[in-house]
């Protein structure tokens, strides 16, 4: 049988400002490599709503402020509801800086009024100011939110560490939301607290771009294999792919970060 995957895209145009595309790329490539076909869905103000309700994975890069504000004049009513539902029932999805902003509480813009976000992920962010310094450059995390963890952990056979780029001016700050991972290099969510990103239901949400994916396959083939779970009503376990480059990337990246950390199998 062959599997399909409808991979949902957020506002591609307007949230597409920091490469984020290479999450969808990466996924669609991880999957049709598998002889999986993947349907590419852009989730914007032209898609009617029966579009949204049919994804079974979510992608949603990141923005400058302006575009967020843009995004949120659309993503409201039906269509936030209906993403709500969708990450409310497990469909997992991939959301990078300015998208977690959204799905958070509130966003509060470097200049401007604040932008009330969807509510979903406990988590508020603000711009401290226009001239404030922004949070940019490599970032390694280890992640720590559960089942996530150990999943991951069962599958490397090692810690999960993920590597990738930042470039924020917006700090997060978590209420009852777990914490995607602990940083060991970089800002993460605000450079304060240590924390990165967040973890709610299937949803991964952080500040990591790179493209967070091709930089970290394990977490799409996580992606992969729960969206296929959730569809397919199945255990999935994904043939491994030869991902030797992204292998020797990493390494590099952990010896220019001067992270001591086993050679991670990937
Ligand atoms: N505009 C938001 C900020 O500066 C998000 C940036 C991004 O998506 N990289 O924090």
């Amino acid at each position: 049988m062959t599997m399909h995957l409808k991979l949902g895209w957020l506002y591609p145009t307007l949230m597409g400002t920091y490469g984020d595309r290479g999450n969808v790329i990466c996924l669609e490539k991880r999957a049709q490599w598998r002889q999986i076909t993947v349907e590419v869905i852009p989730l914007d103000k032209e898609a009617p709503l029966n579009v949204w309700e049919e994804v079974d994975l979510i992608v949603g890069g990141g923005a400058q402020d302006r575009q967020q504000e843009i995004v949120m004049r659309d993503l409201q009513g039906a269509k936030a509801e209906q993403l709500k539902a969708l990450i409310e029932d497990q469909v997992p999805g991939v959301f990078t800086c300015g998208s977690p902003q959204l799905l958070g509480k509130y966003y509060e813009p470097a200049l401007g009024q604040r932008i009330e976000g969807l509510g979903i992920l406990d988590l508020v962010s603000k711009h401290p100011g226009f001239g404030a310094k922004r949070c940019i450059g490599n970032v390694a995390f280890e992640i720590t939110a559960e089942p996530l963890a150990t999943e991951l952990k069962a599958k490397l056979g090692d810690r999960p560490i993920a590597i990738g780029f930042e470039n924020h001016g917006g700090r997060t700050y978590l209420g009852e939301v777990q914490p995607l991972g602990k940083v060991l290099k970089g800002y993460g969510n605000n450079g304060e607290d240590g924390w990165e990103g967040a973890f709610y239901q299937k949803a991964i949400a952080t500040y990591a771009h790179g493209p967070l994916l091709p930089k970290n396959p394990f977490l799409a083939d996580w992606l992969l294999e729960k969206a296929l779970e959730r569809k397919y009503n199945t255990e999935i376990h994904l043939d491994p792919l030869d991902d030797q480059l992204a292998r020797q990337a990493r390494q590099t990246m952990f010896q220019r970060l001067t992270l001591s950390v086993s050679s991670s199998p990937i």
